[in-house]
């Protein structure tokens, strides 16, 4: 009998996936007790180690949440909005912690959460490296420290199969820099300018987004003045920052009460 966390890792294929699965077993402090693909993926039924191109696991990936979810304490689930949605009325129903990563939700999606957090543990970051987390908080403090003739941009590179844009990283940074200035981020956020935009208006918070070849993730906040510019800047190398964020928040989550929860929390920051 062990009292380390049995994990279920979604999108086990992903390259999030792979990375978190090494991660958790890596690490010593919890346990992989399935890895979950969608039905009709090529990987379902085989063994997972074996899948990765390496030495079986012992551990068949399989297409049945609610049965994987019946035997983990926590879900670490990089996917797509629609499945994690999914995911997070499942990991309610089996009342295990849900460590979500995916990027990308509408706000509608983003309400369909908020049931199954009454009954489960949710911890969603659209970034889970400590790096980031503190760029969060540098960023609402040098948004409140300075006034509108700094003009907010915040510029993100990734990788080029990338789907979403702007980046749940750069949402989150757009959304620190909103709260520091005290405005909503929905009246002032500035996103994919082309043709003639006009002048840029004051107080705006503007987006912009790279994509190309295999950059992992990288983010600067642009405080632009007359005669000088504050740039923060977050560059990942390496995607088991995000791993090692996500492992870190199933393991925080264990015997916490249901509800919302961000890698603030997480951290203590
Ligand atoms: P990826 O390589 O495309 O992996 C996504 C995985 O999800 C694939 O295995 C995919 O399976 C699976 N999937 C897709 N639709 C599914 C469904 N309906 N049901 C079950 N599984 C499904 O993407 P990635 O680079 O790993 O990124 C995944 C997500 O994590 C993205 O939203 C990304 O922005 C986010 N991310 C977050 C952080 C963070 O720190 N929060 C860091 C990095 C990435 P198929 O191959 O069959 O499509």
């Amino acid at each position: 009998m062990t009292h380390k966390p049995g994990i279920v890792v979604t999108g086990a294929s992903g390259r999030m996936g792979q990375m978190l699965i090494r991660t958790v077993i890596d690490s010593g402090q919890a346990h992989l007790v399935a890895a979950l693909e969608r039905p009709g993926h090529g990987w379902i039924g085989r063994d997972l180690g074996e899948a990765m191109g390496g030495a079986p696991l012992g551990v068949t990936v399989t297409d049945d949440p609610l049965e994987a979810f019946a035997r983990a304490q926590a879900i670490i689930d990089f996917t797509v909005p629609a499945a994690s949605v999914e995911f997070a009325q499942l990991a309610a129903q089996a009342r295990a912690v849900h460590v979500i990563g995916t990027t990308g939700f509408t706000q509608d999606q983003l309400d369909q959460l908020k049931p199954a957090a009454r009954h489960a543990t949710i911890i969603r970051a659209g970034n889970m490296s400590l790096g980031v987390n503190l760029l969060v908080q540098l960023t609402r403090r040098v948004a409140a420290a300075l006034d509108e003739d700094f003009d907010i941009e915040i510029v993100e590179a990734h990788h080029n199969q990338k789907v979403d844009a702007p980046s749940g990283t750069a949402l989150m940074l757009g959304q620190a820099a909103a709260e520091g200035r005290g405005v909503n981020l929905s009246d002032v956020s500035d996103r994919g300018r082309d043709g003639i935009t006009g002048p840029r208006q004051r107080g705006h918070i503007g987006f912009s987004a790279i994509r190309g070849g295999d950059i992992v993730g990288e983010h600067d906040v642009m405080f632009a003045a007359a005669g000088e510019r504050i740039i923060l800047r977050h560059v990942a190398t390496d995607r088991a920052i995000f791993a090692r964020g996500a492992l870190k928040a199933a393991l925080w989550g264990q015997g916490k009460p249901p509800g919302e929860y961000d890698m603030a929390d997480v951290l203590g920051l």
